[in-house]
């Protein structure tokens, strides 16, 4: 034990009130030991794909095997560590050349780009389709090989667009005619982030070209910018096909990462009625300061070392104990941080199939709050668990604070993601009870350097939400308690 972690229980002890539970020093000592391991600076922030990744994966893989789990990938080739694979790609070159009969257009530079989603993707020579502002039926045979141009229109624009191509069209070609600049597009392309990398690339085309562009387009032809405004206000309007042919090209830059879930087990007596399933994140930014800061290391010691440190110990003293009818996965996530990916990952090509997880309890962020905290539910009325977590809560002798509040923060936590595939999820924790506190972590360490181990780090109420999760796995996980999710 180091210094630290005796100021931290001194400090808890010296100003706790006298609460309902008897203390567990030693859990918080065990919390305190995971969490400063995995936020200390070896470990360098737990980017995903980065040696930070390798440390970590080890340290859980061999802290889960020590406590006697076994893998829960299902997946012999790949025991413990699901590989997940994420892809960025940012826009890298762009080519619109319009020609008229043959005859080149003059193109103005910098008014035009085009993006695609797949690596590369080339559309030779195409006709155009005037489409008005999109909103219009325009029936499939009409667009089939044709280029739509349409005037953007509000917050519905890429909504019309996909909507287009998916009726057919061979690209989408959007007038910027209003506020919106190149510039603004092409900032929000770039900025597109990672997401899991799926077998097919798509390669819809989607272009933009600047009111003058348009104009130089036209030039020369039966129609200009006016008439085509003209052209699209009319109430009876039908597309149209311009005296006009483009050439688009748009490539990609891709980056990849490796990435890997952790997923162990405890095998229950009756796994044919169902799983229970505990997840928490283990990934983080890495280095996200920037010089002239000294301390350029997000560690992530609440957000989400203290995860994981509650996820294992939960797992410990659940092996420990009598077997359940039900198995008991455990999941550490990746890329939650870059958009709840680890889970959806898990989802998406999961262990066991997700109509046989009758619950699911989330673990993020679980050091806000000391002991003696009430108990806030994130996920409260979206399930059928309320009931079971009340009952649990109530023999437990926990408060659980009235109301939805902490609803806020549903799509913020990897939940989330398996909410969205009908897996039952919630996140109950002393944490997430008072939304003021919450914010005030938001306002304060959140996602900065100053995450980190330091004097104040109070673990004791996670070590009471480990013994709630304990006694709620082995509610949930018992059959004459809960029985199975009807199909
Ligand atoms: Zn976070």
């Amino acid at each position: 034990m180091n210094r630290l972690t005796a100021a931290a229980l001194a400090a808890a002890v010296l100003c706790s009130p006298a609460a309902a539970q008897r203390r567990d020093t030693a859990l918080e000592a065990a919390l305190l030991a995971h969490v400063t391991e995995l936020a200390s600076d070896a470990y360098d922030g737990r980017e995903p794909g980065t040696d930070g990744e390798a440390k970590t994966l080890r340290y859980i893989g061999r802290q889960w095997f020590d406590i006697g789990l076994e893998s829960g990938t299902n997946d012999p080739r790949n025991a413990w560590f699901a590989p997940v694979t994420l892809v960025a790609r940012e826009p890298a070159s762009s080519r619109v050349a319009f020609s008229r009969r043959g005859r080149p257009q003059f193109s103005p530079l910098g008014s035009t780009e085009v993006f695609t989603s797949g690596k590369r993707t080339l559309l030779n020579s195409a006709p155009v389709l005037f489409v008005g502002k999109g909103q219009h039926e325009v029936g499939r045979a009409e667009l089939a090989g044709r280029v739509a141009l349409l005037f953007e229109g509000g917050d519905s624009s890429a909504l019309r667009q996909n909507a287009l191509l998916k009726a057919g069209a061979a690209a989408v070609m959007t007038i910027l005619d209003g506020e919106r600049t190149l510039d603004e597009v092409r900032a929000r392309r770039s900025r597109s982030g990672y997401a899991l990398a799926t077998e097919e690339l798509g390669g819809d085309l989607d272009a933009y070209i600047s009111a003058e562009g348009i104009e130089r387009a036209l030039a020369g032809g039966p129609l200009d910018l006016t008439a085509l405004r003209a052209l699209a206000a009319q109430p009876d309007f039908t597309a149209k096909v311009l005296d006009l042919a483009v050439t688009l090209e748009a490539t990609t830059r891709e980056t990849r990462i490796n990435t890997h879930n952790v997923i162990g087990r405890i095998p229950g007596r009756r796994p044919e009625t169902g799983a229970i399933l505990l997840l928490a994140h283990w990934d983080h930014f890495g280095e996200c300061a920037s010089a002239p800061a000294e301390d350029l290391v997000c560690n992530g010691a609440i957000d989400n070392a203290s995860g994981i440190a509650a996820l294992t110990e939960i797992a410990r003293r659940l092996a420990k104990g009598p077997a359940m009818d039900r198995d008991v996965y455990f999941l550490a996530t990746t890329a939650e941080e870059i958009g709840l990916l680890g889970a959806e990952a898990f989802a998406e090509n999961p262990p066991l199939p997700l109509d046989q997880i009758v619950a699911a309890f989330n673990l993020d962020s679980f050091a806000l709050a000391p002991r003696g905290t009430p108990i806030g539910i994130v996920g409260r009325g979206l399930t059928a668990l309320d009931a079971g977590i009340l009952a649990v809560a109530k023999a437990q002798k926990r408060k659980v604070v009235d109301g939805d509040a902490a609803n806020a923060y549903v799509r913020r936590q990897d939940g989330w993601a398996l909410l969205a595939h009908d897996v039952p999820t919630v996140m109950v924790s002393s944490s997430w009870s008072d939304i003021a506190r919450v914010e005030r972590f938001f306002d304060g360490d959140y996602h900065r350097p100053g995450d980190q181990v330091k004097p104040g780090l109070d673990l004791s109420g996670t070590a009471e939400d480990v013994a709630f999760h304990v006694a709620l796995v082995r509610h949930f996980a018992d059959l004459k308690k809960v029985p199975p999710r009807s199909k």
